[in-house]
């Protein structure tokens, strides 16, 4: 039993990336960190988020594999799908990322405590519920990491079984036979295209005019074609008004002057709201946004002293478990004094893990423009390289922006846009080309191993500094 009050150099609310990075990152620095989570550590990523869906994609993955095996002469009949096993798989692989990190937050001598926890007058932190309810620690510093959790929207109350936001759906030990998935985001377009590859019929109703908002446009046609290719629907610029369940089970999904589209299973992607409520008592000067997002500077720090805040929470800052991670070092280094490099939110890595995956940095060619900076572009298709005629996955694309200097040459490297076979593992190039502020000819000096996948992307630097060797 944790004693009723407790000194600390930081005090860290959330164990989710944001927060077990800023103690972990804390404690390596020789900081004695407090940690309180009111659920497992590891937060959204690892137990209801990045992982557990990426494990499912990747069941999907497998799947198309063994499908192609024919072409390959090897023999695959009879291919069957038990779910529960990837379910259980997909457990396996988050309790054992868990126990590791619950041990190097033990190894690091992060104190963790149990319960929610509230911020309140003086940098106090009360724990209100849980194991270690009735604990007040003192934190010369205090990091707010509540995180976020899924939003809904009227008329689709959540129940589990036949609506459901990502938190239900991935933890299904079976899978619908007919799914709508409102909302054509990152997260939509993991899921309807996982359901896709495993056999489901999947529509996708997004209010948008596109899928994969933010993407670059190009980009989103490469991987929408693809989508629609494996026989996904697409409905973008729809308004839902509601659904009808069936005594059957299921339910009717009604749009705005639209066709209904009857499904077994509706999968709520909208988005993701802050988890502020009750995290900072009345009167703590905390300044929490309109939409409920915790206000911060580009050193993470609160209205309040010595009050930070990192990851989801933040007010206008990308929701994605890196970010995360990278806003928890600012932190740290701002505490300890260090001379420190904010986030450059506008040049950081997005991965979506659909087939094809999707993978930018930057600019998209609209964006520059709308910011009026002239601009060269190249493209070219995976169609034509080599280890993805041998692999079987040519759907995709690399776009790269560079400024245009005033001779039309290709100056700075401002986006790296990607649909494609791994390219969430191949924009680590284009995120160093961006962000060490490359131009075209320096980073296509750089040589791409061959045959590799990432050749599409040194034969686009090469045709944007002037001269392709395949591309023109
Ligand atoms: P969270 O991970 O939400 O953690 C917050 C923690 O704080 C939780 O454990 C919560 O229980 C705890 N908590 C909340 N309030 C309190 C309180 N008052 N007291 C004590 N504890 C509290 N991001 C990527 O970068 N790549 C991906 O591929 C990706 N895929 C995703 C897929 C899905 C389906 C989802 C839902 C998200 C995905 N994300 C992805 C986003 C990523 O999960 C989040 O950006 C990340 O988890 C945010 O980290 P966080 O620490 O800010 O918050």
């Amino acid at each position: 039993m944790a004693p009723e009050s407790q000194n600390f150099d930081v005090v860290v609310i959330g164990g989710g990336p944001g927060g077990y990075a800023t103690a972990l990152y804390g404690a390596a620095a020789g900081l004695n960190i407090a940690l309180v989570e009111r659920d497992t550590v590891g937060g959204t990523c690892l137990q209801r988020g990045c992982i557990p869906a990426k494990e499912f994609l990747e069941t999907a993955h497998v799947k198309r594999t063994i499908e192609a095996g024919a072409e390959f002469g090897l023999s695959t009949s009879n291919l069957s799908i038990d779910f529960s096993v990837s379910q259980a798989r997909k457990n396996d692989v988050v309790s054992t990322l868990t126990t590791g990190l619950t041990g190097l937050l033990k190894g690091r001598k992060v104190t963790v405590f149990s319960g929610t926890a509230q911020l309140q007058a003086g940098n106090q932190v009360a724990i209100l519920d849980g194991a270690d309810a009735g604990t007040t620690l003192s934190g010369a510093n205090v990091v707010l990491a509540a995180g976020s959790v899924p939003r809904t929207i009227p008329h689709f109350e959540i129940d589990g079984t036949t609506i459901v936001t990502s938190d239900e759906f991935l933890s299904l030990t079976s899978l619908p036979a007919t799914a709508a998935v409102i909302g054509g985001g990152a997260i939509g377009c993991e899921f309807a295209s996982m359901l896709v590859d495993m056999g489901s019929t999947v529509t996708v109703l997004e209010g948008l005019p596109n899928i994969l908002n933010g993407c670059d446009t190009d980009v989103v046609a490469v991987a929408q074609r693809a989508f629609k290719k494996r026989g996904m629907n697409i409905r973008t610029g729809v308004t839902i008004t509601g659904h009808t369940p069936k005594k059957s089970g299921g339910t009717t999904v009604h749009i705005d002057g639209g066709d209904d589209v009857e499904v077994d299973m509706v999968i709520v992607s909208v988005g993701r709201r802050a988890r502020t409520e009750g995290l900072v008592a009345d009167g703590v000067g905390v300044v929490i946004d309109e939409r409920g997002f915790v206000v911060a500077d580009r050193s993470m720090k609160t209205a309040v002293a010595n009050v930070y805040a990192v990851g989801d929470i933040v007010a206008g800052t990308p929701q994605l478990a890196h970010v995360a991670f990278a806003e928890a070092v600012v932190t740290v280094k701002t505490i300890l004094g260090e001379p420190v490099q904010p986030v450059d939110y506008t040049r950081v890595p997005w991965a979506i893990y659909s087939n094809p995956e999707v993978a930018f940095v930057g600019l998209t060619e609209a964006a520059a423009k709308e910011k009026g900076i002239p601009v060269v572009v190249k493209k070219d298709p995976f169609a034509g390289n080599g280890r993805a005629r041998i692999i079987g996955e040519t759907d995709g694309v690399v776009k790269i922006i560079a400024e245009k200097r005033p001779d039309g040459s290709a100056g700075q490297l401002l986006g790296v846009h990607m649909a494609g076979p791994w390219v969430t593992e191949q924009l680590g190039a284009g995120y160093y080309a961006v962000n060490w502020e490359a131009t075209a000819e320096e980073a296509a000096a750089l040589i791409q191993p061959h045959p590799s996948l990432s050749e599409v992307f040194g034969e686009t630097l090469l045709a944007l500094a002037g001269r392709g060797i395949h591309v023109g």
